[in-house]
């Protein structure tokens, strides 16, 4: 693509380093931005700057955060006897949405994956073997809210191996429903519905 301006190049080169955004794509982007008063652009770009700089992971969950502790995990409405163990920040806001599920969350980081190089290390999982073995720890069950995939299950066997020595129940939400960055494609009453009628995690 042939540009007549250096710094409309370098603004569709920007973009187009976004997931699911090409050249073309970018130009449009890049163009509408032009067209609209500077106020929007600056906007955009303010929050983009905040938001990057400002972010916090909740050090009880590592779910994304304004402050240190989360608002799920601050909540004295929340079900602390319950976990629900997601790959993602987006798994999270997912279950949020079917307003079927009250307990906490633990956010993994991903899922064990030798493919991709990602190891038990490499996750969460140290921080919620802590959680749940502090004495006050009130956590009678953990719910597996990961892919249907050889690496969630994976995941889930060595994570239930480790808490079931602790008496924690473990459980699965309804198989065939596409955890783990697709989970907030799945429509919200048959994923509030799978959290509901979850199974015991043999
Ligand atoms: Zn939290």
């Amino acid at each position: 693509m042939e540009f007549s301006s250096k710094l409309i190049e370098s603004a569709v080169n920007e973009f187009s380093k976004l997931p699911g955004i090409g050249k073309k794509t970018a130009l449009r982007l890049v163009l509408h931005l032009l067209k609209q008063e500077e106020i929007f652009t600056t906007d955009i770009a303010q929050s983009l700057t905040e938001m990057r700089q400002n972010i916090k992971y909740c050090k009880k969950c590592h779910n994304i955060s304004d402050e240190e502790v989360c608002n799920i995990c601050k909540s004295h409405k929340r079900d602390n006897s319950i976990i629900c163990l997601v790959e993602d920040t987006r798994d999270v806001l997912a279950i949020e949405n079917t307003s079927q599920y009250n307990g906490l969350y633990h956010v993994l980081g991903g899922i064990i994956s030798p493919i991709e190089g990602i190891g038990t290390e490499d996750l969460t999982i140290d921080s919620l073997m802590e959680r749940v073995s502090t004495p006050d720890s009130e956590v009678k069950e953990i719910i597996f809210g990961l892919s249907p995939t050889m690496e969630g299950d994976t995941t889930a066997f060595y994570i239930s191996k480790k808490v079931k020595q602790l008496g924690i129940k473990t459980s699965t939400i309804a198989r065939g429903i596409p955890i783990g960055g697709e989970l907030e494609y799945a429509d919200e009453i048959t994923l509030g519905r799978s959290i509901v009628s979850r199974t015991t995690y043999e």
